[in-house]
């Protein structure tokens, strides 16, 4: 028997390391995080991010065979919920989106030349990368569908398109671009993946876009989303990543574990939001008793709660799978991990800017921020409506069809329940057939 929901006990002292670090360094300077002048900023960064190297917990979600610590999903998970308290951790604990992913897929289809340009720096922190595959007039939902197109042209790629929504592009050293190279392929082995580096002629950064998160954008800051035209972008071919038409699979390489760690991060922030909401409830009067002693607030605090700890579970059992099974056999898993937590998030931090009213509304709390960069998760990574007609799919794929009558149709079940009833009194030793009366 090998169910155990407890944490090893040496992990267990990491994760309360890693608590008591993000509680006391990075939680206290929210409040002013966004005004720090970026060259002081940058060097408090790598002290920090020392601190964590040097406790082990750097960059933990690439294997061993790869540069990693090969923790594994479920203590990467662990560590993601944790992580997902508060937003700068990610960066300081080395698995900053799209960082991480990229990483990921250059160490699975990068050559040994290729790791040591970009990702043993990347990992290092010495250089940052963007991945480009969202494109305005495709739908970024269906990533067989693209108008980017890379052409051989001697020793170069030639690359011409349009990509938007693209995060980190005009802070990154390095963009991940996805492109057609094999436009007579089957439809997942058409594209390819390219490395252009920052300033390459061709690739131009055409702005940063303002989002729900960032309606004010500034042009050049980690974690804006840039759209970028490409007009005869040449790259050396040794820019190419895997073989001609590995695009999909690399892309892939990106998104399993990613999914666990979002979904375990949305669900740090999920609690801490509880938390605000739980606090409130049992500070603020109305109507003569306190919120918490409201019947709906109880019901937004029991709520919350179930779901958290429902979606905790289900993302756990999911990151079981993955370290046991691999994230290929579980994709279906891992989608509706996806679905079901950005909706949770959402639902959490919705009900805690109710509780708290006004105050919730307003940028005072956190809250409110949170929601709107939150709301990107149903969006990012695949539509939900995506992860789940993949579920559904794979879920209707074990059931076939009957003529007639359903299964379970009880007439038609009823004469084999009989013989059943007949069986089991012979069985026991009671004499005789006795019919069955309705
Ligand atoms: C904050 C943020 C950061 C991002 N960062 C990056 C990045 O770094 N790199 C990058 O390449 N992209 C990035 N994206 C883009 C993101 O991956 C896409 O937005 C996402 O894949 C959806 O593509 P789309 O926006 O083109 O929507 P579309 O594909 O046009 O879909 C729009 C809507 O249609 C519905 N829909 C689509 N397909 C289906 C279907 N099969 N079944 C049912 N309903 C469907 C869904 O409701 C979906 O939301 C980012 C997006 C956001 C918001």
């Amino acid at each position: 028997m090998v169910w155990d929901f407890e944490t090893d006990p040496d992990f267990a002292e990491q994760l309360a390391w890693m608590r008591a670090f993000i509680d006391t360094e990075l939680i206290p300077l929210e409040p002013v995080f966004d005004e720090l002048p970026a060259d002081e900023w940058r060097l408090v960064r790598r002290h920090l991010q020392d601190q964590v190297k040097a406790q082990g917990l750097w960059g933990a979600f690439l294997d061993p065979a790869v540069g990693g610590t090969g923790f594994g999903q479920l203590k990467l998970a662990l560590m993601s919920e944790i992580i997902g308290r508060c937003m700068m951790s990610m960066g300081i604990f080395g698995v900053q989106a799209p960082d991480s992913g990229n990483m990921e897929l250059l160490a699975h289809g990068a050559t040994d030349a290729q790791k040591q340009r970009w990702l043993w720096p990347n990992l290092r922190g010495e250089i940052s990368s963007a991945f480009a595959l969202t494109e305005p007039f495709f739908a970024g939902a269906d990533p067989t569908v693209i108008g980017t197109t890379a052409v051989r042209d001697g020793a170069e790629w030639v690359l011409n398109g349009h990509k938007w929504f693209i995060t980190n592009a005009s802070v990154a050293d390095i963009v991940l671009v996805f492109a057609e190279t094999n436009p007579e392929g089957r439809p997942h082995r058409h594209a390819s993946v390219f490395v252009v580096t920052a300033g390459t002629p061709g690739m131009e950064i055409v702005r940063d876009i303002a989002t729900m998160a960032h309606p004010d954008v500034e042009y050049g800051r980690t974690g804006n989303h840039a759209e970028i035209v490409f007009r005869d972008c040449r790259v050396p071919a040794d820019h190419l990543i895997g073989r001609p038409g590995d695009g999909f699979v690399l892309a892939q390489q990106r998104l399993g574990g990613g999914r666990i760690h979002h979904a375990m991060r949305w669900l740090g922030q999920a609690q801490r939001s509880l938390d605000i909401l739980c606090e409130r409830a049992v500070s603020r009067t109305s109507h003569g008793k306190l919120l918490a002693q409201h019947q709906m607030m109880q019901d937004y605090v029991a709520l919350s709660h179930m779901e958290i700890q429902a979606a905790r579970l289900l993302t756990f059992h999911t990151a079981w799978k993955v370290d046991k099974y691999g994230a290929a056999a579980v994709r279906a898993d891992l989608g509706m991990v996806k679905a079901h937590v950005s909706k949770v998030v959402l639902a959490v931090l919705d009900r805690t800017i109710q509780v708290c009213g006004a105050l919730g509304y307003s940028s005072d709390l956190p809250v409110e921020s949170w929601y709107r960069s939150t709301r990107f998760g149903p969006i990012g990574d695949g539509p939900d409506e995506l992860h789940k007609s993949v579920l559904a799919r794979t879920l209707l794929k074990n059931y076939t069809p009957v003529e007639g009558w359903p299964s379970e149709h009880i007439p038609t079940r009823r004469p084999a329940a009989e013989t059943k009833w007949q069986e089991l009194r012979a069985a026991a030793g009671l004499a005789g057939p006795a019919p069955v009366t309705p």
